[in-house]
């Protein structure tokens, strides 16, 4: 039996699967903020899923970013507790099979390409819009190798424009990410309603998106995360056409389609393909 997990700042996701393609049985629980608490949380619940079949693989995605090696956190606002503290070591240990660790975008954009709205795509752009902004290439299934992590959150937009979380000017989550939203327009993402703010907006990521497709060269681009949900696709995607002036089409842009279950599909998938 495979055991996925994704691990989030709030709530933590589990799931086996005996065929390595389907789940038999998933659960979400509150994330504990302290790791041994957290392991011990994990191990309760891997037991009460396999019905105490043996686990012979362990994958999921935590919320931040790895070490080089992928075996633990090195920073996350969200669990602080678990930063830098053994994972995939103690995984290892409590269940004694194999443990892929990886970051939650990228479980999430293997997830979309692999099982969601990718499928059958040989190059996935994943772009996820949620309080701040991440994203992944993802050819035929696997991630795109990187020195450092992609960041197109971090790609400059604007020239001299608003003040980014990570102390840049201009940066595309400056201007299209839920916590953005909130200082720019008062309002949540999914609060917006004026034509012309979702307009703005839509505006601000055709640029973004043609950057990524003109550096990514990708099929199809997938908008996951929470605010992506409501951004209006068509106004993005005539915008992206207008701006992208160098390719005889734009790549396909489109809305992910697994919701939640995203980072769980993924981790499945690294688990069953290496
Ligand atoms: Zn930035």
């Amino acid at each position: 039996m495979y055991l996925s997990f994704d691990i989030g700042g709030t709530n933590m996701r589990l799931a086996t699967s005996s065929d390595g393609e389907t789940f038999a049985g998933s659960k979400i629980i509150p994330t504990p903020k302290d790791f041994n608490e957290g392991m011990k949380t994990l191990k309760q619940t891997a037991d009460e899923l396999s019905h105490g079949e043996k686990i012979i693989g362990i994958a999921g995605g935590v919320a931040g970013p790895l070490d080089k090696e992928k075996t633990m956190l090195v920073t996350s606002p969200h669990i602080p507790g678990w930063i830098n503290k053994p994972l995939k070591t103690e995984l290892e240990t409590v269940f004694d099979c194999k443990v892929i660790l990886e970051n939650d975008t990228a479980t999430g954009g293997i997830g979309e390409a692999v099982k969601g709205a990718g499928i059958g795509k040989e190059i996935v752009g994943y772009i996820a819009i949620g309080t701040g902004v991440g994203g992944k290439r993802i050819v035929n299934g696997k991630i795109s190798n990187d020195s450092f992590n992609f960041e197109p959150g971090h790609q400059i937009i604007v020239p001299d424009g608003n003040l980014c979380n990570c102390g840049g000017k201009g940066h595309m989550e400056a201007y299209v990410s839920g916590s953005y939203f909130e200082k720019m327009y008062g309002q949540k993402g999914e609060d917006i309603t004026d034509p012309k703010i979702w307009d703005e907006i839509s505006r601000y990521l055709a640029i973004s998106l043609v950057n990524t497709t003109v550096h990514w060269t990708p099929d199809i681009i997938i908008l996951g995360g929470g605010v992506s949900k409501s951004i209006p696709l068509e106004k993005v995607k005539t915008y992206l056409s207008e701006f992208l002036t160098i390719f005889p089409q734009a790549p396909e842009v489109v809305k992910a389609t697994l919701g939640h279950d995203a980072g769980l599909y993924g981790a499945l998938y690294l688990l069953t393909n290496n």
